[in-house]
């Protein structure tokens, strides 16, 4: 059956699609403009609002379309500053969005792209359950609309639960309305995504959207990384590596290499030296990430001088090696850690 009286949520159009969607009730280009300054740089959520609308046009708007509101259902602050959002999704399900604060005032959103992930890698609690669903556009960009009205949001990392890539049509589509000059308005300079490494999506995305690009590594052999992220046996060391030397990135920018340091796996000299080979040729910068210890997983840690030791072989070797403290570990805010309602099922 054909649902004629379902509304058009303008928070999960890409501003073309919200042009073609205005166009088709008559109107002219600019009003999608209009609409979008009110809703992305006003905060303004209710048509009745937007004034400079004709009455006519304002009513016409509400019968056929609507614009979601997200609220958090709770929220979590760590020593440290950092917030974590719990946000619940109309089907009851729910995702965490993480705010960062960084040195000099400014802040890092860290958001959601899916509840769960098909993934599975071994060290990732959200991937230890599996994919429940893709988020639509609009929770996506509402993870970022929610967040601002209370705080102000500098970058923006697609790094929390869920693979980007695995629904890149939401994403690059939640990116768009990032962007755009009358609704949040951000560089692309702004606006990290990071990836486990498919390789086929990484060079579509790179054909369809500028973003900078962040891969988790994690390994230097094709054996360790299987094990680590089954993703790659279907696409192993050398294709995600070729992949990387061919994205087109702006000029100076840099692919993240994401390495998380895993005690007795990854974390030995010669994985620093297979790293600095593996890394020949590529423009990056490398951050280390000393493995969150959860209750999902028996990896462990890795000691302080096993650390400074691998950080170390890199920069000798002019390799940009930045070690990341993981923020809001007491509240479970930190990579890899957020896993929404799958909690309860530990
Ligand atoms: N799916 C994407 C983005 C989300 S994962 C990706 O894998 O890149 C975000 C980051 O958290 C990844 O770099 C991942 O390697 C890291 N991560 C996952 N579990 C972790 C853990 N237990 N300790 C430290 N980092 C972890
Ligand atoms: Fe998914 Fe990323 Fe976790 Fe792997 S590390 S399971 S890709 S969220």
């Amino acid at each position: 059956m054909i649902q004629t009286n379902q509304l058009v949520d303008l928070k999960g159009l890409s501003p073309d699609a919200l042009v073609s969607f205005l166009a088709g009730m008559g109107k002219e280009k600019f009003r999608s403009e209009q609409i979008l300054r009110w809703i992305y740089q006003r905060g303004v959520e209710d048509f009745a609002e937007m004034t400079d609308l004709a009455k006519s046009f304002r009513e016409e708007l509400s019968q056929r379309a609507t614009i979601s509101k997200m609220a958090p259902e709770a929220v979590e602050i760590s020593s440290d500053g950092t917030r974590k959002f719990l946000f619940r999704l109309h089907d009851g399900k729910s995702v965490e969005t993480v705010l960062i604060p960084m040195v000099g005032g400014r802040s890092t959103l860290c958001i959601s792209t899916q509840v769960g992930c098909a993934m599975h890698c071994s060290f990732c609690l959200t991937g230890t359950f599996g994919l429940e669903r893709n988020l639509t556009t609009s929770e996506i960009v509402n993870q970022v609309y929610t967040v601002r009205k209370e705080h102000s949001v500098d970058n923006i990392v697609m790094m929390g639960m869920g693979e980007p890539l695995h629904n890149l049509d939401n994403v690059v589509d939640a990116l768009k309305i990032l962007y755009v000059a009358s609704g949040f308005d951000y560089s692309s300079r702004k606006v990290t995504l990071s990836t486990s490494g498919l390789v086929p999506e990484m060079r579509e995305l790179g054909h369809r959207i500028k973003v900078n690009l962040a891969v988790s590594l994690n390994a230097t052999t094709d054996a360790v990384r299987d094990e680590l992220m089954p993703i790659n046996r279907r696409y192993p060391l050398a294709e995600l590596m070729d992949a990387c030397r061919r994205y087109p990135h702006a000029p100076h920018q840099r692919i993240t290499f994401e390495y998380i340091l895993i005690q007795g796996v990854n974390d030995s000299l010669a994985d620093a030296k297979r790293l600095v080979k593996l890394l020949h040729g590529v423009k990056a910068k490398v951050n280390l990430i000393p493995f969150n210890e959860h209750s999902g997983s028996p990896l462990k840690t890795p000691d302080e001088d096993s650390i400074r030791a691998f950080q170390t072989y890199l920069l000798e070797r002019q390799i940009v090696a930045i070690r990341r403290a993981s923020k809001g570990q007491d509240i479970s805010a930190a990579c890899g850690q957020l896993k929404g309602k799958l909690e309860n099922k530990l």
